[in-house]
């Protein structure tokens, strides 16, 4: 079984000394989470994975959920560990007080998602897709839905859906079909079927609320007649208690390559009372409100996915031994497989985009809390747009990573990857729906290209380009900094002429932009890791006699990642512009 230590100092580390974004710092609501606050909650959250999480990971894989008799039957040991898991407040840790809910930011919680991907992914997403219809239902919905629902939810009594996919439809939504009919007392009966629901039935929790897109009859075709509606495994009395079932029942669940665990479930709606959440005819737009908070969380799986697999790689490659390296001291014997270059490369590699990918998603939670509660509307909306434009980014560059990653870890182990008793080939298959579920990461990067890049509230692209050429040119004053400010600089000019490449391109050839699209959204995220990278060293060199261990690493790992990782940008850039023709005009037999 694969082992696992919650990265508490790194975590620490970031909390503690890149929280200087001052727009969250401004935040009246988070004023008290201070240090020691999120110490005690880290550790806490280190136990729980580390022990009690952790070990359903084999148990769910080895034994899957279920369906038998029209009932979904979680692994052994995941009942028992939901139950504790809720006792002890986690579904309400980023929850409004006013709900029950703990209140912390999500400068904490992203760190908890973290653990718990590297632990269990499928026991994670239990309570994952929760939170994300918590968040649209308090987003969306009216105060007596709220006050209804969100309490059960955040007490864990009841869990989430979201249910947008369809036999027909994945990534189109514009051709769903579920119905739905408005009734005399204002609710609406929904007629349809929905697949590939995450969490869709289960043992866990007492009721389960479907967020569910569906049609209205007098809607338009396409994305522009999806209606949003709430609709519960059991219907709800007024006081919250539970009534009679809904017409909700399971088809059947998915066998599937990975992510066993989880209950990956086809539903079908025959007249369920269900209650529209938001205005007719723009339920897709409210359901983005789940959707993008989502999809970084889906991002933050793949780097919890990838930390998990570096650490054993790591802990392997130490009692491994294998032939003599370049450097032996040994006139006898092997030496440990982390002695020869390409190993230590391997791990190397891991570790600078894991923790690059760690600082970048900080900055993240901490844009997405100003987003969300900054007092100055401009603020706000400055911190909004960074947002929807890193959240593809995010979701694509992790999860692609995490493949990269978990398969590099299953190389470094050698035979021993591939077969089953090391756990590290479970971590690549947990990994390998990261990609495609929350909207497939080519979906992604047309979004960032077609629709992020610049939109009714300006040029996105050139504000965050302008962040970081300040931020380059505040650290080439620093003499130890400098060398890696340069290196950024020059991987900045090039996501500064792709992004004109793709301006032009967009009047003359939509194929050529379409192609460039994943290398584009490479080349923007490999300049964002390196940024990230560039604060931690400014505060590393500042700061290397407080902990000189932990800061030489720092340097260390950020060597390798500018001098070894960035240069992946030059080759997506010149791939990315290359143009469509070696593409579309391709006859394939
Ligand atoms: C384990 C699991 C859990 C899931 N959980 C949920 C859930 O909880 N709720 C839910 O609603 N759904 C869920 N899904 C569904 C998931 O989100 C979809 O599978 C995904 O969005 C892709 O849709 P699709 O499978 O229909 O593929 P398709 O949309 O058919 O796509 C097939 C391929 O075509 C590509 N493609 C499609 N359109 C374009 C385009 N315009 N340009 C370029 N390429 C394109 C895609 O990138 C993909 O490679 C889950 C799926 C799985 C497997």
């Amino acid at each position: 079984m694969a082992t696992y230590n919650a990265p508490i100092d790194d975590m620490m580390f970031l909390f503690e000394k890149l929280r200087n974004n001052a727009h969250y710092n401004e935040l009246e609501i988070y004023k008290e989470v201070n240090s020691d606050l999120a110490k005690d909650i880290l550790e806490q959250a280190a136990k729980l994975t580390e022990n009690l999480i952790l070990p359903l990971a084999k148990a769910g894989d080895e034994t899957p959920a279920i369906f038998e008799n029209g009932i979904v039957r979680t692994p052994p040991g995941y009942k028992e560990a939901y139950k504790k898991f809720i006792e002890d407040g986690w579904t309400s840790l980023s929850c409004d007080p006013q709900y029950g809910g703990q209140g912390m930011p999500k400068t904490i919680s992203a760190f908890f998602d973290e653990m718990l991907s590297s632990a269990s992914l499928s026991f994670k997403l239990y309570s994952e897709l929760s939170i994300g219809a918590y968040n649209c239902i308090l987003h969306h919905g009216s105060d007596s839905i709220k006050k209804k629902f969100l309490p059960n939810m955040v007490s864990g009594i009841w869990s989430g859906t979201m249910c947008l996919t369809e036999p027909v439809c994945g990534t189109d939504l514009g051709l769903l079909k579920t119905k739905a009919i408005e009734q005399a007392d204002g609710t609406f009966k929904l007629t349809g079927q929905k697949i590939f629901i995450t969490s869709g039935d289960h043992d866990l929790t007492q009721n389960i609320i479907h967020l569910v897109l569906a049609r209205m009859p007098d809607a338009p075709a396409g994305t522009k007649g999806i209606s949003l509606f709430l609709v519960p495994k059991i219907k709800v009395k007024e006081d919250s208690s539970l009534g009679q079932r809904n017409g909700v029942s399971t088809g059947s669940i998915e066998s599937k390559m990975g992510i066993k665990g989880s209950a990956t479930c086809v539903l079908n709606f025959d007249e369920a009372i269900g209650y529209m959440i938001g205005p007719k005819n723009k339920g897709l737009a409210s359901m983005f409100t789940m959707m993008n908070l989502e999809r970084i969380v889906v991002g933050i799986q793949g780097l919890g996915i990838s930390e998990i697999a570096y650490q054993n790689a790591l802990n392997y490659s130490k009692e491994r031994k294998q032939g003599n390296s370049n450097n032996s001291q040994l006139t006898n014997g092997a030496d440990i497989i982390i002695d020869h270059a390409d190993i230590r490369r391997t791990l190397l590699n891991m570790k600078s985009i894991i923790e690059g990918e760690r600082a970048l998603s900080f900055w993240l939670a901490q844009e997405t809390e100003v987003s969300l509660h900054h007092s100055d509307n401009k603020i706000k909306q400055e911190a909004s747009d960074i947002v929807s434009l890193m959240t593809p980014v995010v979701k694509s560059l992790f999860t692609d990573m995490g493949m990269e990653i978990t398969s590099d870890a299953m190389q470094i182990f050698g035979g021993y990857g591939y077969t089953k008793d090391q756990g590290i080939e479970q971590l690549y298959r947990d990994n390998r729906i990261t990609p495609i579920y929350e909207g497939t990461n080519a979906v992604q990067a047309i979004d960032l290209v077609f629709r992020k890049l610049i939109n009714k509230n300006g040029n996105i692209i050139g504000n965050y380009i302008q962040l970081i050429r300040k931020d380059i040119e505040d650290n080439k004053k620093n003499n130890e900094v400098r060398f890696f400010a340069d290196k950024l600089n020059q991987n900045l000019k090039i996501l500064v002429d792709f992004t004109s490449w793709i301006e032009k391109s967009m009047k003359n050839s939509k194929d050529d932009v379409s192609a460039a699209c994943n290398d584009y959204l490479k080349v923007l995220g490999l300049v964002a890791l390196g940024h990230s990278w560039l604060k931690v060293l400014d505060i590393s060199f500042k700061e290397i006699n407080s902990n000189k261990k932990f800061y030489e690493d720092k340097i260390e790992t950020a060597k390798f990642f500018f001098n070894r990782v960035l240069p992946r940008v030059d080759m997506h850039y010149q791939s990315g512009t290359s143009g469509s023709k070696n593409i579309m005009n391709f006859r394939f037999n």
